[in-house]
């Protein structure tokens, strides 16, 4: 491993309307929170060198790394509804793009290194919570096999930035399989640049979608390949009960993984029309709204390529809503996919749906802790022994018998072996989650006490989501009345 990082910057390549060169602002006195080790040895980039004192200054974005091209990039995007034409990288910067050590071109980024030409009235920083909330959230979906960009690590500025207090500054390095957004797209459809529209789909193909290269008409090519790994990441969200919070067209990937943590939040109690966000009053981003919203951002991304798709605008209109009309199919079937999973059945019986729904329901009359109720229900498989603990989750435990009879009468139709069934129920439904509470927590030990311990803890118990650890099982545990989170917020 060299003590250089190997970067080899694809889109900095493209014309020049596509990002703005920029400098990361020269902070103070940055300190080490954390470097992920694991992630840096995957990228081929030396874990000892970023935790030395030159390797902080770089995630810092203090001093430039050789062979990095900082640049901001250009992009647009429907915030709640409303289009915005430029938004744009305004307190994230590119460094550039390293091929990891599996052959996959992977994009580096600062976030919160300073102004930028797209930071509008804002000042370009994070604060420290904010970058703890990505780190921890992001790293465990990684960890719960859910596609989404990465956390490297994470430094403080030794600056305060204002929001509405003074707050630790901080820097979280970000991976990410490329930053493209649906805004990306929405960026040149909005000022009719036909050719930056060409050249922007060439890449993200190249990039993500090379087999759409040889499609017939590789601009359906890519929105079907969108569509489909969106329809597959929201599936998987819901069935672990993420809500991502601002799902705006500027905030999904063309990749297909899970981007921008900002007032994100896993359910504790289940209830589909759950909201955390503050900012989302409408409920816009509600948990069960997600699908719908990532249909409504997938469509937006289809009119941006309307023209390329063909030249005879109600052609290209009738080609593309065939593209779309793909979604509900491949969600819907990876949603059940993953319901009768986390049930335990390994076989696809008509009326599983409603089982699944029945279960739900009835959670959701009776405040029943999702995350907790499909764990214990994988001892519940293994015999009525463990039904006692999974009662007690539903306000009325009687609330779960009548479901528990329906659900082995279904189970007995397989003749699946109950020690198996439950391994592989254990293997879809995680103990663990980072629970807003826990994250809370952490966040304020290292706000008002510098104290990173529980960060560390939280850290540890979710790299392995779905291993019971007895001794950490107090991490598995709901928030207690006094604890529970309500509401969550934007980094900004
Ligand atoms: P987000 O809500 O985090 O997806 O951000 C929406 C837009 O606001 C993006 O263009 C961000 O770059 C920009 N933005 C958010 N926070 C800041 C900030 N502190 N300074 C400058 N721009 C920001
Ligand atoms: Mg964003």
């Amino acid at each position: 491993m060299s003590a250089q990082i190997p970067f080899d910057n694809s889109y900095a390549r493209l014309p020049a309307g596509f990002f703005a060169q920029v400098a990361p602002a020269i902070v103070d006195e940055p300190e080490l929170i954390k470097v992920n080790r694991a992630l840096a040895a995957d990228l081929g980039i030396d874990a000892d060198m970023l935790e030395s004192p030159e390797g902080v200054e770089m995630l810092a974005g203090k001093r430039l790394p050789e062979g990095a091209e900082p640049i901001a990039m250009a992009y647009a995007g429907h915030q709640f509804g409303h289009f915005v034409p430029q938004l744009g990288d305004g307190r994230a910067i590119l460094l550039g793009e390293v091929v990891d050590r599996a052959g996959r071109r992977r994009d580096l980024q600062l976030k919160g290194a300073g102004r930028t030409p797209f930071s509008r009235g804002g000042d370009g920083r994070a604060a420290l919570g904010p970058v703890m909330r990505e780190y921890i959230v992001s790293e465990a979906m990684a960890a719960l096999g859910v596609p989404t960009t990465r956390a490297l690590a994470a430094v403080t500025t030794g600056e305060a930035v204002y929001r509405d207090t003074l707050l630790p500054g901080a820097v979280l390095t970000r991976v990410a399989s490329s930053h493209i957004r649906v805004g990306t797209f929405q960026y040149f459809a909005a000022q009719g640049d036909e050719a930056a529209l060409r050249a922007l789909s060439a890449h993200a193909i190249a990039r993500h979608y090379p087999d759409a290269a040889a499609a017939d008409n590789p601009y359906l090519a890519l929105i079907g390949g969108v569509v489909a790994r969106q329809a597959e990441l929201v599936a998987r969200w819901l069935n672990l009960g993420f809500i991502h919070g601002v799902m705006n067209t500027d905030n999904m990937a063309i990749s297909g993984e899970t981007i921008d943590y900002g007032p994100c939040a896993f359910l504790d109690a289940y209830h589909p029309s759950t909201v955390f966000s503050a900012i989302d009053r409408q409920g816009r981003y509600a948990y069960a709204n997600q699908p719908g919203i990532a249909l409504w951002n997938l469509t937006r991304l289809a009119e941006t390529l309307l023209t390329l798709i063909d030249s005879d605008e109600e052609a290209a209109i009738a080609k593309a809503r065939e593209a779309l009309s793909g979604f509900s199919d491949r969600f819907n079937a990876a949603y059940l996919a993953g319901l009768r999973a986390k049930l335990g059945l390994a076989e696809a019986r008509d009326g599983d749906l409603e089982l699944a729904q029945d279960l739900l329901d009835r959670m959701a009359a009776q405040s029943a802790d999702f995350t907790l109720t499909f764990r214990r229900l994988c001892d519940a498989a293994d015999g009525e022994a463990g039904d006692a603990k999974v009662r007690s989750l539903f306000a009325d435990p009687s609330a779960f018998d009548a479901w528990a009879q329906r659900w082995r009468a279904r189970l007995a139709e397989e003749g699946e072996p109950a020690g198996e069934r439950s391994a592989a129920m254990r293997r879809v439904n995680p103990a663990f989650i980072p629970r807003n509470h826990r994250v809370e927590a952490a966040i304020v030990a290292a706000v008002e006490h510098q104290d990173f311990a529980p960060f560390e803890a939280l850290l540890a118990v979710l790299a392995r989501p779905y291993d019971d650890q007895p001794e950490h099982a107090a991490f598995a545990d709901a928030p207690r009345a006094e604890e529970r989170v309500t509401q969550t917020f934007c980094g900004t």
